[in-house]
């Protein structure tokens, strides 16, 4: 009966998955599929076993695959059904077929399972062997954290999910506990301090720092960053957390946070502390932030007199693309000379890359040729990039500089508007 249930829950995930994924788990098409599961709900009534159930199918549709499409299916999370069980009945040649697949294809089918659970676990919130997705929504930082350092499974955090929603919906990432900070009072507030830093909640969307007046007239490059991010739709879920704590290389605000001096106020097991901006990413997909921690917000130093940032990155045509080269510039200016100076580069190694050697560059100088030139100099020799089809290593480098110099030019203009 167990059998019986689960092929049919099983059989109607696959046949709802798209084509794409469909082709990779099943030879069979949507009508074989519905006649099928037809015929299991049929006996589903009667104490039917997974054996005659099997050898019925193979029967009934000369499909070896079918009884392939049910091992896979199975075999994770039904250790007792054997690959014998579900082919008893078919030909040799069948046997044949489906153990060489089997064999073969073993990681695919692997995948095949990790696919169809999490489709599943997307459309019921319940997992093939039963589990459920838990979606909590916390009102304050300290629960969020008691609940990511209580859970066993795989965590995520939702701030905007422009994230977390595509890799789900993709089957990438299927969490067990999905935990939404936007009902946390204060979480989407834009605050002054009384010492003229910036506090920034979890949740404000790109589309929300877009219309901070005040914020733009003092962080440019920052919110010019956020706001390069994805579409107006995106726009509207988007934050810096979120481009922050996915942990990508390109990631297109975090240049022009960590240029910016910023620093995240993170809650935790252990209570709470603030960490730079720099040393929250420590490689593609993967942070500093342990077991429970949860940031609260992003923190933006006193902008003070005479300074100006600004953020560029190349992409390979107007908009929605990733970052190949990122650049981020803050500057400090008295009168013509450069006083301070942090630059940042996105998308030429495994973390975005504060390039201390480029800021001391500028800093002492009026921006000259030979300031520009040492300072792309510098850019370039930081940069550990990788070479794929958007762009070789050599590319990249060299873009590297010409964005920190370009971004510097920005920057300096703005610091002295
Ligand atoms: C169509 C499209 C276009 C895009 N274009 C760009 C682009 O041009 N440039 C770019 O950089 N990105 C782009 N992105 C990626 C994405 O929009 C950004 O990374 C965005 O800033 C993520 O923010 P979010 O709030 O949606 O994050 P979420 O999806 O909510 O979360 C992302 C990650 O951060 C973690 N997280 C969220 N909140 C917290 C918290 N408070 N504490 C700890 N961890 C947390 C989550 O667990 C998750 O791992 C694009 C995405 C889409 C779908």
């Amino acid at each position: 009966m167990l059998f019986t249930e689960n092929a049919i829950i099983w059989i109607r995930r696959v046949a709802h998955l798209p084509v794409r994924k469909r082709c990779h788990s099943a030879s069979i098409g949507n009508e074989i599929l519905r006649s099928l599961e037809a015929t299991f709900e049929q006996f589903a009534a009667q104490e039917m076993s997974k054996r005659q159930l099997a050898g019925f199918a193979c029967r009934k549709f000369r499909l070896g695959s079918t009884c392939l499409q049910i091992h896979c299916r199975f075999r994770a999370s039904r250790p007792w059904l054997s690959l014998q069980d579900s082919v008893t009945v078919c030909t040799f040649a069948q046997w044949l077929r489906i153990t060489a697949f089997a064999l073969v294809r073993r990681f695919g089918i692997c995948q095949l399972s990790r696919v169809l659970d999490a489709s599943q676990r997307r459309r019921t919130g319940r997992s093939i062997r039963g589990e459920m997705m838990r979606y909590h929504t916390p009102s304050s930082f300290e629960d969020a954290s008691a609940i990511a350092a209580a859970a066993t499974g795989v965590t995520r955090f939702l701030a905007g999910g422009t994230d977390v929603l595509v890799q789900l919906r993709s089957d990438l990432v299927t969490p067990d506990d999905l935990i939404d900070i936007k009902l946390i009072a204060g979480v989407r507030d834009i605050t002054r301090r009384d010492d003229g830093s910036w506090r920034i909640g979890a949740a404000v969307s790109g589309a929300e720092l877009a219309e901070h007046e005040a914020l733009i007239g003092e962080w440019p490059g920052v919110v010019e960053a956020l706001e390069l991010i994805g579409s107006t739709q995106i726009q509207a879920r988007c934050t810096l957390v979120g481009n922050l704590c996915n942990g990508s290389p390109a990631a297109d605000s975090v240049p022009a946070m960590i240029a910016a001096g910023a620093t995240v106020s993170v809650v935790g097991p252990e209570g709470a502390r603030e960490i730079a901006v720099e040393d929250v990413p420590t490689g593609p997909g993967m942070t500093s932030l342990g077991p429970g921690e949860v940031v609260s917000a992003i923190n933006l130093p006193p902008r003070g007199e005479g300074g100006g940032d600004a953020y560029l990155r190349f992409i390979p045509r107007t908009e929605m693309d990733i970052a190949v080269v990122g650049a981020g510039v803050n500057l400090s200016r008295e009168g013509e000379a450069i006083t301070a100076a942090r630059v940042a580069l996105g998308a030429v190694a495994p973390t975005v890359l504060l390039v201390e050697e480029a800021g001391a560059a500028l800093v002492g100088s009026t921006l000259d040729d030979s300031a520009l030139a040492a300072l792309a100099k510098a850019a370039e020799a930081a940069c550990r990039p990788i070479s794929d089809k958007r762009g070789t290593v050599e590319f990249r480098t060299h873009v590297a500089g010409v964005l920190a110099r370009r971004a510097a030019k920005i920057a300096y203009d703005r610091a002295g508007a």
